[in-house]
């Protein structure tokens, strides 16, 4: 078993394809146990409570590019994966803090732009392409904009919804947006399946409101 393990670095999946084959069935049994890994997502943004988590931007206007494999954004035929969910808002936008947590990282210089990552428990949030840059200061690093009024130490504890930062144009983008990414235990979730759970777990005439100042826009639309 040992020599096989060498051969085979994904010993489990080994073990589960000697058993599928001394019980005949074969292939299914492994890929039934890849399809529940990638249940695991959808299971952990469902399963929290998100009364007091807030909306990641403000000025939202519109998701620009979803969680998972695209084009590459910035040209060229190659694909790459996208790690989070594109939020357009007008430059200068306020960026919101999801959930409350602690900051564990504030950066100014790859693809991400100026960015801060959030941790709590076992979740960590990504904020990227905000405006200002990180300085340091008595051996402490913080993220400043001094013309949006933000201030973000590494270290800091910061309640849900708090300002965190505004949408720049800082790092690998083509027009503002925040970037928002999300992790629960090292492993990537797609941000769309947990800004889903917390609609429906708003409270009923929350979603009423929402609704009905739809049905006003659409009807003013249609007037013209
Ligand atoms: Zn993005």
């Amino acid at each position: 078993m040992s020599q096989l393990s060498k051969l085979y670095p994904n010993a489990r999946c080994l073990q589960i394809l000697l058993l599928a084959f001394i019980s005949t069935i074969t292939i299914p049994v492994c890929v039934s146990q890849q399809q529940s890994v990638k249940a695991l997502p959808t299971q952990v943004a469902s399963r929290n409570t998100w009364r007091g988590a807030s909306f990641p931007v403000e000025n939202f206007r519109g998701y620009t590019s979803a969680f998972g494999y695209r084009r590459s954004a910035t040209g060229g035929s190659n694909w790459e994966f996208h790690g989070g969910l594109d939020l357009a808002a007008p430059q200068g936008s306020y960026i919101r803090n999801w959930w409350a947590g602690k900051v564990v990282k504030v950066a100014d210089r790859n693809a991400c732009g100026t960015y801060i990552v959030i941790q709590s428990g076992q979740w960590e949030h990504k904020y990227c392409h905000m405006k200002g840059h990180v300085e340091t200061a008595g051996g402490g690093r913080y993220l400043i904009d001094r013309e949006g009024g933000v201030q973000i130490w590494e270290g800091q504890q910061l309640g849900a919804g708090t300002r965190i930062g505004r949408v720049g144009m800082t790092g690998r983008t083509t027009g503002p947006h925040l970037h928002w990414g999300l992790k629960y235990g090292s492993n990537y979730v797609d941000p769309a399946l947990v800004l889903r759970a917390m609609y429906a777990q708003q409270p009923t005439n929350i979603q009423q409101t929402a609704v009905s100042q739809q049905q006003l826009v659409n009807s003013k639309v249609s007037e013209f």
